[in-house]
């Protein structure tokens, strides 16, 4: 990576302020999905083990820019500490006078972690106020959110201009993975790409053709490929508008673009539904297709195995209803036993394979759903554009 890395600061006594992406699901008071941080704990672990102070500050779900209790960051807190084993201070503001008195009292033992970032208005919309109060809090800025990195605000961007920054570990290990992925992959590179909508993923499309050697497609994506292709696909999604678009990345990719052969097709997208394979070409009218067939991920699988480095966003069906869940399962565990460098990223890919018990098994997943998609993209992420380069 060639930004400036924790690593290279110096952070003995200091105090430094970390944007970390402790966007995590809870329910009841209670964190039900600690992923995002359990990665965030290497750099946290890193600053105490150097002697630094660290000063967490996240956002928590999407609050209106005013202090609102249902997300309120206490059962991260709570979280947080029992993961660590170290007290965990929280603080009930993220900026202020309070804040700053209460850093001014503590002991430094531990770690102190603000209220959510977009308590503040001025978080969403950068403003140079938010920032200036939140780099009076510290010495030093480390940047671990890449789940966050895709967002000019002022925990992302503004307080990074203020005060000296780097990224943190979780931040460098993201990015020198999608950087493989994007610069340097081990031949062949096999992109599978899923999901809902070719107008959400038309750019990740375009910079895949542009550098792996397959595409491969399936999710409800495919349905707009196959109708461009004049083939019969009943009731299922297709989105008009992209059909021409669909027709030149067809001809652009030639062989390289791989559509699936069989679907499986029901006549509601419902547990229980009847439901049955079909060939790709002849779907019956009245039908929709919820998921890549059996022929299709025995296809698909081939590919996969021989290949030299995977990308995969996007679930190859409905995966959250058993009956169309073979598809996204299948590639899944094709990916797991692939000897190839696999890269997983999106919010709904990444699910499905941790419902599969498989993260383990791939090499990478990123914690950054958009994030991801837009770097893969070729996009200048704000949060990581704004970070010094590394002195050499
Ligand atoms: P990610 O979050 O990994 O980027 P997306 O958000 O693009 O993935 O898409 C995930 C959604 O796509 C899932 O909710 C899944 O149910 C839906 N999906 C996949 N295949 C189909 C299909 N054939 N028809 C309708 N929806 C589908
Ligand atoms: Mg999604």
């Amino acid at each position: 990576m060639h930004k400036r890395s924790v690593r290279d600061l110096d952070v003995q006594g200091k105090r430094v302020l970390v944007r970390v992406d402790f966007n995590v699901p809870v329910k009841d008071g209670r964190v039900t999905d600690d992923t995002r941080i359990r990665r965030a704990l290497p750099t946290v672990q890193y600053l105490l083990s150097e002697g630094a102070r660290p000063v967490l500050i996240s956002h928590l779900g999407r609050p209106k820019g005013e202090p609102d209790p249902k997300y309120a960051m206490d059962p991260v807190a709570h979280h947080l500490g029992e993961l660590l084993g170290e007290p965990v201070v929280k603080l009930d503001a993220a900026v202020g006078p309070e804040v700053e008195e209460e850093l001014e009292k503590w002991d430094g033992r531990g770690v102190v972690l603000l209220e959510n970032s977009r308590f503040y208005p001025g978080e969403t919309k950068n403003e140079s106020d938010l920032a200036t109060q939140l780099a009076a809090l510290a010495d030093l800025y480390v940047n671990d959110a890449f789940g966050a990195a895709h967002r000019a605000h002022a925990t992302t961007v503004g307080v990074a201009k203020l005060l000296p920054a780097a990224a943190g570990l979780l931040m460098e290990e993201e990015l020198d993975h999608l950087d493989t992925v994007l610069r340097d992959p081990e031949r062949p590179f096999v992109a599978i790409l899923g999901g809902a909508k070719i107008s959400d993923k038309l750019g990740v499309i375009e910079s895949l053709l542009g550098k792996a050697d397959l595409l491969l497609i399936g999710g409800a994506m495919c349905f707009t490929f196959l109708e461009a292709k004049g083939y019969e696909v009943g009731d299922s999604l297709v989105e008009d508008d992209y059909i021409e678009e669909a027709k030149r990345l067809m001809e652009e990719a030639g062989d390289r673009l791989v559509l699936p052969t069989d679907v499986v097709v029901a006549d509601k997208m419902e547990e229980g539904a009847e439901s049955r394979a079909a060939e790709a070409d002849r779907m019956p009218p009245g039908m929709m297709g919820l998921d890549v067939g059996p022929d299709t991920v025995d296809l698909f699988g081939e590919y996969i195995a021989n290949a030299g480095t995977i990308f995969w966003n996007g679930p190859m069906g409905v995966f959250e209803i058993d009956a169309f869940a073979g598809g996204t399962e299948g590639v899944a565990r094709a990916v797991a036993e692939s000897n190839a460098t696999s890269v997983i990223g999106g919010g709904d890919s990444v699910a499905a394979v941790s419902k599969l018990g498989l993260e383990d098994e791939m090499s990478f997943i990123s914690t950054g759903g958009g994030a991801s998609l837009e770097y893969i993209e070729g996009k200048e992420l704000p949060g990581v554009a704004v970070l010094p380069d590394k002195e050499d």
